[in-house]
């Protein structure tokens, strides 16, 4: 695994794999797609790699290969559960502590709890101890958006590594060298991902973008008015129909709108789309707060259709 536009965030992490294992819990913050989870995963390779200290993690040992598959005892996630899940909550955190009290059969077992900030404040006190004084064949990875959401006393008890976006200008060398992208179409999405290459990956894996691009203006062309929403709701629905796409296609929605918004707001529209809602007379500031609702909302699972229908109304309401 490679750690993707990451060179230098990179050192600092080779250090404890080479050493064999991690000196603290450590948070990895950032945004969504900043490359904290492969992070995670390529210490938790680099601690169990079977290779010599200089070369891990190797990425083809048998180790290397079941954290990969995820079939590694070594290897635990925790994220938030639950129905909506809002939370990750005290009986899971006691739960992970039984579950660390075992010995691994690699060297280190590793702990990637995701939206850490969602854990409940009881879940975070139950955790205190361990996060200070973890096992020693125990390594935390807790990812996080908000690190400032943690408590006080956790965070002071982890290392924290921010995963701050990249330059837009790496993201599109990136994706021309490394995903055989076309300058064009690098450009739009190196500016859409905001600096995180995660976000544009979610998007290429979807291969359609350049469809969905011009499918989103489509619809926006006769949006102007609370009568539009129910059709243009319909018509957004169904660019991106399979269940699997839904969420890559409302993050795409999501960066596409935002980046207008900007542009607008600076009274700058450079953006196909920019241009199609200034001259539907949209207000910026109304798609500013309707984006933000519409990311919330996601954020919290709610279903994605519903979101796209909230974020539509917020628009011209
Ligand atoms: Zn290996």
């Amino acid at each position: 695994m490679e750690l993707k536009g990451r060179k230098s965030l990179l050192e600092q992490l080779k250090r404890p794999v080479k050493a064999g294992r991690a000196a603290h819990a450590m948070i990895f913050a950032g945004p969504s797609g900043s490359g904290r989870h492969s992070a995670a995963l390529w210490m938790a390779q680099g601690f169990n790699c079977l290779e010599a200290p200089e070369k891990r993690p190797c990425g083809k040992c048998p180790e290397c290969r079941r954290m990969l598959s995820g079939s590694a005892n070594e290897l635990i996630e925790i994220e938030p559960d639950g129905e909506s899940a809002r939370s990750i909550k005290i009986e899971t955190a006691r739960a992970l502590i039984e579950r660390i009290s075992i010995r691994p059969e690699g060297r280190v077992k590793c702990v990637i709890i995701r939206e850490a900030d969602k854990m409940t404040i009881d879940a975070q006190d139950a955790l205190l101890k361990t996060f200070e004084e973890p096992p020693p064949y125990v390594a935390f990875f807790l990812i996080t958006e908000r690190p400032t959401a943690l408590l006080p006393t956790v965070r002071s008890r982890c290392v924290t590594l921010r995963f701050a976006p990249l330059k837009t200008d790496e993201v599109r060398s990136y994706l021309i060298r490394q995903q055989n992208l076309l300058p064009d179409e690098a450009e739009r999405l190196a500016h859409l991902s905001g600096g995180c290459i995660g976000k544009a990956l979610l998007w290429i894996s979807d291969a359609r973008l350049n469809q969905w691009h011009d499918k989103i203006c489509e619809v926006f062309k006769d949006f102007a008015a609370p009568k539009d929403v129910a059709r243009a709701g319909a018509a957004l629905g169904a660019i991106a129909p399979k269940p699997a796409q839904k969420a890559a296609f409302a993050s795409f929605l999501s960066a596409m709108l935002e980046l207008s918004a900007g542009e607008l707001l600076r009274q700058k529209p450079k953006t196909q789309l920019a241009g199609i809602l200034l001259q539907n007379g949209l207000d910026a500031e109304k798609l500013l707060s309707a984006i933000m609702e519409f990311n919330r909302l996601r954020a919290a699972n709610i279903n994605i259709q519903y979101a796209v229908d909230a974020l539509l109304y917020g628009m011209v309401m």
